[in-house]
């Protein structure tokens, strides 16, 4: 089953937001993004550091997002991103 990253309950840019699980320094949190092209606007629980590598997991079932363009377990459709 497909399942769908928007997040109704946060709204970036006034619209739902594509909500991500982040793993940086060590710690989790929880990604949303802008659901608008070309905008890179986001709200974070967790503070993003230059030069930490950030990995990126699908809220659905975890699973590193690292390299496809739609989660490989639960096929939920990625967004390219570029922090
Ligand atoms: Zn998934």
């Amino acid at each position: 089953m497909w399942q769908s990253l928007m997040d109704e309950e946060y709204k970036v840019d006034g619209e739902p937001s594509i909500k991500l699980i982040i793993e940086i320094g060590g710690k989790s949190g929880t990604l949303r993004l802008s659901s608008i092209y070309g905008s890179f606007n986001y709200l974070a629980d967790t503070e993003l550091i230059a030069n930490e590598v950030t990995k990126f997991y699908c809220p659905h079932c975890r699973e590193n997002l690292a390299t496809s363009d739609a989660c490989n377990t639960c096929g939920a459709p990625m967004v390219s991103f570029v922090a």
